[in-house]
């Protein structure tokens, strides 16, 4: 099969498109053929070589998938069933992988390959968020900042069908319009000066209960001014450090809460997000999707703005 591999870490061109043999499924788990695979930002951390955690050379990136199980000895995965995988032993970035059964889950026929490929990492870090974390509640005002890439749209979905009062922000005209179509009562352009003061205006001055935030090195001292008495900026994204003034948080008896989706309650995480995918109610939106081939501009646009939902390759 054809997978993309990672033998040095380094710039987006370490991503090599080579002939691998096939993965086997052990006990408990499935192969899947895939036909696509969600792109996330770790995935370019990683392959940068600046993460935390960084797996063994060479390897074939990639956790997020969907297609259609070729092997497994679970009872409800029989080969042919349609399938997103929220996690993968070999890597996604293939034509087909490896996975515990546990994180593979039917696919309902309405959604293409490539909406599934776009569920694991963005929609499962966004429900961790905003209602494990940040305790998200029916009627709260929320605001998405970046609300326009894979977990923001993700996020904004699921906080209106949760009933939250949501507003977004992006960075060009069409990514607003896709804040505004998912379901935002209101977007403003991260790009525009004056916007945190438009902001702060569309709360009556109040603030929001709660703040999504993510790009914190950027916004975390003004989301301090943002946040109402006794809400919560819970941090999702960070690209480096930022200098904060405490008393914004004390003054308003403000929490900020970190989020690591890894290690989350995937099983219950993931219960969740096939349901609202089976009521209609969340529906990944594709910005872009590119051949397998193309996984360097894929890391490339990843890692730069103008988001328009989810970045996937397809196979
Ligand atoms: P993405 O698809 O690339 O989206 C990035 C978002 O940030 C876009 O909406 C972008 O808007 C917005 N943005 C850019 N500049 C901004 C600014 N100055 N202020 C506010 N927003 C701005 O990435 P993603 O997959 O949604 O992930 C978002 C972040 O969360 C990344 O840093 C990622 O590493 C992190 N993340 C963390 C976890 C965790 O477990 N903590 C899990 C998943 C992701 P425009 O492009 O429209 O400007």
């Amino acid at each position: 099969m054809k997978a993309i591999r990672v033998s040095q870490f380094g710039d987006p061109a370490v991503l090599k498109l080579e002939e691998v043999p096939d993965p086997a499924p052990g006990p408990g788990q499935a192969l899947v053929r895939l036909h696509a695979a969600g792109v996330n930002p770790v995935e370019a951390y990683i392959r940068s070589g600046k993460y935390a955690r960084l797996p063994a050379l060479p390897y074939t990136p990639g956790m997020d998938g969907a297609g259609v199980v070729e092997q497994s000895d679970a009872a409800a995965l029989p080969p042919g069933t349609r399938v997103y995988v929220t996690g993968s032993l070999t890597g996604t970035y293939a034509e087909k992988s490896v996975s515990a059964a546990s994180d593979v889950h039917p696919l309902p026929d309405r959604l293409s390959f490539e909406q599934g490929a776009a569920l694991g990492i963005p929609y499962g870090t966004a429900v961790w968020a905003l209602f494990y974390r940040g305790q998200a509640r029916w009627g709260e005002r929320l605001l998405i900042h970046g609300a326009s890439g894979g977990v923001g749209i993700a996020a904004v979905q699921l906080a209106r069908s949760a009933g939250l009062r949501v507003t977004g922000t992006a960075g060009t005209p069409e990514g607003l319009d896709m804040v505004r179509q998912n379901g935002a009562e209101a977007a403003f352009n991260h790009r525009t000066p004056g916007y945190l003061d438009q902001l702060k205006e569309a709360t009556g001055g109040r603030g929001f209960d709660m703040i999504l935030e993510m790009v914190a090195n950027k916004n975390l001292a003004s989301d301090l001014g943002l946040v109402a008495a006794h809400g919560r900026v819970v941090v999702v994204g960070s690209r480096g450090p930022i200098e904060i003034d405490p008393r914004a948080a004390m003054a308003r008896n403000a929490d900020i809460r970190g989020v690591m989706f890894f290690g989350a309650p995937t099983g219950e995480i993931f219960d969740r997000i096939s349901s609202g995918l089976e009521d209609g109610s969340l529906a990944p939106v594709i910005g872009e999707a590119l051949p397998l081939e193309e996984a360097a501009r894929a890391h490339e646009q990843i890692m730069t703005s103008a988001a328009r939902g989810k970045i996937v390759l397809t196979m």
